[in-house]
């Protein structure tokens, strides 16, 4: 189990209820609008989510890495796409600043994540998704700044965004030793949202194409070294791993909670269906997949905080309990019968948004690429 502090514990608890009290509430209607409100995010704001992650000298509460895999956990059970906009400020954009950023880039953006200000990560083009190393996007020097030239695709938290970190070739004899990653503010020239992509789960959050068109980056605005830029994206992903494994623990766990609380009230055959050892037998299970998942998810967190070498555990931690989550998510619809086929339980939502837990940040496949590699290695 992980290891939080008396204080990490306490301010859990206020997570809790406001995942309770506010996020859940209002998970049905941010799926059917499709957005996350602007007062749900400052909420968030004001109770110091943005800040919890910062480290104290560039203003946030410097609380580890495990409370914040506990907070996405927790109101991913409310609604995961509002889990999703904290997550991909912290794990994604503000995580490769704080591990390979200079000072200077530190100083500049850190403060603003503390603040709220929302940021996100964009690697993945229409040409290369799996295989990260094969972007297009260009980035050609020109003195103290870069001309950025391509598309981006699939970027979460797009239209609310302040600024992206996002990954460009710089010399293309290089191959993934000729990637740089940079940070670039939204409202750059040259930066355009071209669409936005429209999907079944996770409605949502915002997910967008970017167009990049002799977009000026200062080359200070660059994360780690030049050409360096691929290990700053893979290390990235090995954070932001262990946030879709906390997620997807959240959507199994409300899928979990909501069918129990139907299997007893519903009746059929004049008894409860909780009577019948067909639905017990599924409750069993999924309550014994829940626990093992929230096992890895912990551990996986654990070992990325201590700097073990966490590669093997944080993708089996994504792709076991996002497997895990969608095998829950049908089984709690099975539960709710026909009901669960309806808009008028969270059943069915749940089942869609577990399914972008299999696919973003490497799908399942790659993961086990991933772990097949690690354990052959040595
Ligand atoms: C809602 C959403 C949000 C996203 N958010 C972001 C974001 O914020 N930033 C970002 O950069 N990207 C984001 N992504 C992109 C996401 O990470 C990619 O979609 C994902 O990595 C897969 O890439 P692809 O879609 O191009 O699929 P492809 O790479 O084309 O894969 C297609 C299929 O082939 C399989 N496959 C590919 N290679 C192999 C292999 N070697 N062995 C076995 N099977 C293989 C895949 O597993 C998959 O089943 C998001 C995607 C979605 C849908």
């Amino acid at each position: 189990m992980l290891k939080l502090s008396d204080e990490e514990n306490e301010v859990l608890k206020y997570v809790r209820e406001f995942t309770e009290k506010e996020v859940k509430p209002l998970a049905k209607s941010i799926d059917e609008n499709m957005n996350v409100p602007e007062s749900l995010i400052s909420r968030m704001k004001e109770l110091g989510l943005f800040s919890s992650y910062i480290p104290q000298e560039y203003g946030g509460a410097g609380l580890s890495f495990g409370f914040l895999v506990k907070v996405i956990e927790e109101i991913s059970r409310g609604c995961p796409s509002t889990a999703l906009v904290l997550d991909g400020a912290l794990t994604l954009f503000a995580e490769p600043v704080m591990m390979f950023g200079s000072e200077d880039l530190k100083r500049r953006y850190l403060p603003r994540v503390s603040a709220g200000a929302i940021g996100g990560l964009a690697i993945t083009e229409p040409g290369a998704g799996s295989d990260a190393a094969s972007i297009k996007t260009s980035a050609v020097e020109h003195g103290d700044h870069y001309l950025v030239d391509g598309t981006k695709t699939f970027i979460s938290n797009g239209r609310i965004a302040e600024f992206f970190v996002f990954d460009a070739v710089t010399d293309p004899s290089k191959g993934h030793r000729g990637i740089t990653t940079f940070v670039v503010d939204a409202g750059t020239p040259g930066l355009e949202i071209s669409r936005d992509i429209h999907k079944m789960g996770i409605r949502g959050s915002s997910t967008v194409e970017l167009v990049f068109k002799d977009m000026k980056v200062p080359a200070k605005n660059i994360v780690g070294k030049k050409n360096e830029g691929f290990k700053v994206i893979m290390e990235t992903l090995d954070a932001g791993r262990v946030g879709v494994a906390a997620q997807a623990l959240g959507i199994a766990e409300s899928a979990f909670e909501e069918a129990l609380e139907y299997s007893k009230n519903r009746k059929q055959f004049g008894q409860p269906i909780s009577s019948f050892e067909g639905i017990q037998f599924m409750l069993a299970d999924m309550a014994t997949k829940l626990e093992t998942a929230k096992l890895i998810t912990y551990r996986a967190a654990e070992s990325w905080e201590e700097r073990e070498d966490s590669v093997k555990l944080t993708s089996m931690a994504k792709m076991y309990v996002s497997d895990i989550c969608n095998e829950i998510a049908t089984m709690a619809l099975q539960i709710f019968g026909g009901y669960g086929y309806t808009t008028d339980f969270a059943a069915e939502r749940h089942m869609r948004d577990a399914r972008i837990t299999q696919i973003y940040e490497g799908t399942n496949q790659i993961q086990r690429v991933i772990i097949a590699r690690e354990l052959l290695k040595s």
